[in-house]
């Protein structure tokens, strides 16, 4: 019995994970789920799943959860705040961690689930770009075992022959082919992107997604902070990870070797496919996802991505030459300027302005430790709340 905490149980990646785990009873049990303030939907979550524990990351509404766990008879244990969070992600009783917060946020739970050598499924990309030397260095010294979520590292892993996964440089791997839909306004023209509303930019033509993924994926921040992603889970150099966008979101990623063969993985754009296939490896298990009928389908398309509308993609490659902090000063002002762009405080094109912003005033220094990578954390989400005031009130 694969016993797991689920780690931002609420959102997207969260649901899709107990709905995959509630079809094998037989091989998993959820010893603990999280959220941030959604006091009410835990609850369900845990009449539906009987949890040990609950952990709410916010400790404001747990006396409220606590009272409603016993008016319910639940035999569950309610915790409350961040370092409870962490504390589950580290607990013996648990041997799989789904990490699947949302941003920064994730950080030190992530983070706690290496160090205590667990299995561990990543969604939670926004650690390993801040911190990604750090993390690989605590799975491998700690013996964790490290799964990708995201569906184009999972699709990269899956490519990847299984003796060398880990260990690209030595297998003949000539390039990492990251494919991605290109999101809502793949076809737009950058003057028409001025006005575009939080909710246009959340309605992803292919995949269902939390917010703050669903603004990255039209700007393709999300493709940006995915090349960092796959240098440091794969340890390929950035001159060897390519975008290719692919609007029908088949084809999740794609492997080519120096024989010039291509390795491609494929299925439904259905994140219950990654998160099955890391759950039950090296076995493959039903994620409830139907088959892919390719002749329906019919065609696949492919084309390259464009640098110019969506800056992001660029700034990747820029911050990893740079290296130290620079990735976690890209990640934080993002965080504030998507989440300014989702409260109706700044306008669709000025997110990457105040990315730029950032980077250009706060200096990458080296990165020694953790402390290091909250510190950048701070400054750079201080510099781009007042680039949002600035540039955001410009515009207004
Ligand atoms: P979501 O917004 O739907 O859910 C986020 C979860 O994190 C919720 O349970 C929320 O309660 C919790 N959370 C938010 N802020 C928190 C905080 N400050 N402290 C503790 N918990 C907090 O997000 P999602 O779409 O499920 O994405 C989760 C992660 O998975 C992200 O890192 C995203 O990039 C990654 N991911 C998601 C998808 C997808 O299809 N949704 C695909 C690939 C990768
Ligand atoms: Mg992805």
């Amino acid at each position: 019995m694969q016993r797991i905490a689920i780690l931002g149980a609420t959102g997207s990646i969260g649901r899709s994970t107990l709905d995959v785990v509630s079809r094998h009873p037989d091989r998993f049990a959820v010893t603990a789920l999280t959220a941030h303030r959604q006091t009410g939907d835990l609850l369900d979550l845990a009449r539906r799943h009987h949890p040990r524990y609950l952990v709410l990351a916010d400790p404001a509404g747990a006396a409220e959860l606590a009272a409603s766990v016993r008016a319910a008879h639940l035999d569950c244990e309610v915790l409350a705040g961040r370092a409870a969070v962490a504390r589950v992600a580290a607990a013996p009783e648990v041997d799989t961690v789904m990490a699947a917060i949302v941003g920064a946020a994730g950080l030190e739970s992530s983070l706690a689930a290496a160090r205590a050598g667990k299995k561990i499924l990543l969604a939670n990309k926004e650690a390993l770009v801040m911190a990604g030397p750090i993390f690989m260095d605590a799975v491998a010294t700690h013996g964790a075992e490290l799964l990708p979520i995201d569906s184009e590292h999972n699709a990269v892993f899956q490519c990847l022959p299984p003796h060398r996964r880990g260990r690209l440089a030595a297998s003949g791997v000539r390039r990492v082919l990251l494919t991605g839909s290109g999101g809502p306004f793949r076809a737009r023209a950058r003057a028409d992107l001025a006005q575009v509303t939080p909710d246009e930019a959340c309605a992803h033509p292919t995949w269902s997604m939390g917010r703050k993924i669903s603004v990255d994926s039209a700007t393709m921040m999300n493709k940006a902070l995915e090349i960092i992603e796959a240098h440091w889970l794969f340890g390929v150099p950035p001159a060897s990870i390519e975008v290719v966008v692919h609007p029908q979101s088949v084809v999740h990623s794609m492997v080519e070797y120096a024989d010039g063969s291509v390795i491609a993985q494929l299925g439904h754009p259905d994140m219950r496919t990654p998160i099955a296939q890391a759950l039950a490896y090296p076995e493959r298990i039903d994620a409830g996802v139907p088959a892919l009928d390719l002749a329906r389908i019919g065609t696949l398309t492919f084309e390259p991505p464009d640098f110019e509308r969506f800056p992001a993609l660029a700034l990747a490659y820029r911050v990893l030459e740079v290296g130290g902090t620079a990735p976690a000063l890209f990640n934080a002002a993002n965080e504030i300027a998507v989440a300014a762009f989702l409260a109706g405080r700044l306008a669709f094109l000025q997110i990457s302005a105040v990315i730029e912003t950032v980077l250009t005033r706060q200096q990458a220094l080296p990165l020694l430790g953790i402390d290091d990578i909250l510190e950048a954390d701070r400054a750079a989400r201080a510099l781009a709340e007042r680039a949002v005031a600035t540039i955001g009130a410009r515009a207004a």
